[in-house]
């Protein structure tokens, strides 16, 4: 059988510390918070009409979801916190390492490789730089990790799964209401930090806090929003500055 070994070692330059936001567990969440950071909030919606409902890829989006009330319909929805780091991360040193580094999230763990089980690794999509991929190390092989790496990525795709129903309840106790749809757009908030991490606190160990809350979503490519519309999803004024709506 054919082996395809991608070979990878971290050169420490701090690149994928900067210009992003950071998903982070639940847990993750309230620790950056509670460092006195900001944690964004994304906010992403989608129905069987991305995904054929027997698909492992719906089955995927699924397990990171809700499902909740939009107009007459119902569709899924997945929050994901995430660490701002836009100009760069606040736990970044001046010489390039991390100051958490103990501590530092899975993701800042499983870089470069994807958590996600349906995009492939791609040297040209990373931001690493060519000596890193110069390496002995194994990253993986015929696209599956590292034993280690594997291990945290396991868990990772676990915590999505298990803070779903949290992170949903945390945003309609925010009255973040209104979703984008998948693979068109994305809906970024930034709640002040305190009522974020207040949230957070109080949903934690209360799995209960799940109100059946009515959502919106938001799409500006016209033929979406009809069909949308259409399906008697609720959907959102395009004006709002409660977000940032980012377009795909
Ligand atoms: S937590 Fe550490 S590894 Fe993760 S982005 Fe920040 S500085 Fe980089
Ligand atoms: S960009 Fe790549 S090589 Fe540079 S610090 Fe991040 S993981 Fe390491």
């Amino acid at each position: 059988m054919q082996s395809n070994a991608v070979r990878f070692s971290c050169v420490g330059c701090g690149i994928c510390c900067k210009g992003r936001l950071i998903p982070l567990t639940l847990a993750e969440a309230q620790q950056w918070l509670t460092r006195g950071d900001e944690v964004a909030v994304i906010v992403e919606a989608f129905d069987e009409s991305n995904w054929p409902r027997s698909s492992e890829e719906f089955a995927h989006a699924k397990g990171r979801s809700v499902s909740v009330r939009c107009g007459d319909a119902r569709i899924n929805v997945i929050a994901v916190f995430a660490g701002k780091a836009l100009e760069q991360c606040p736990n970044l040193r001046a010489d390039n390492l991390c100051g958490i580094y103990d501590e530092r999230p899975l993701v800042c763990r499983i870089y470069p490789m994807e958590i996600n089980p349906f995009i492939p690794l791609r040297q040209d999509n990373k931001v690493c730089p060519p000596e890193a991929w110069e390496s002995n190390d194994i990253l993986c092989t015929d696209g599956r990790a590292n034993p280690a790496l594997e291990a945290l990525i396991h868990q990772s795709r676990l915590a999505d799964n298990s803070d779903a129903t949290s992170k949903v309840a945390i945003c309609a106790h925010l009255g973040l209401n209104v979703a984008s749809w998948k693979d068109n757009a994305l809906a970024v908030y930034f709640p002040p930090r305190t009522n974020l991490l207040e949230a957070i606190d109080s949903a934690i160990g209360n799995s209960e806090d799940h109100p059946d809350y009515e959502w919106l979503v938001r799409v500006d490519d016209p033929s979406l929003n009809e069909r949308l519309a259409m399906a008697n999803l609720a959907m959102a004024a395009n004006d709002s500055t409660d977000y940032i709506f980012h377009t795909l």
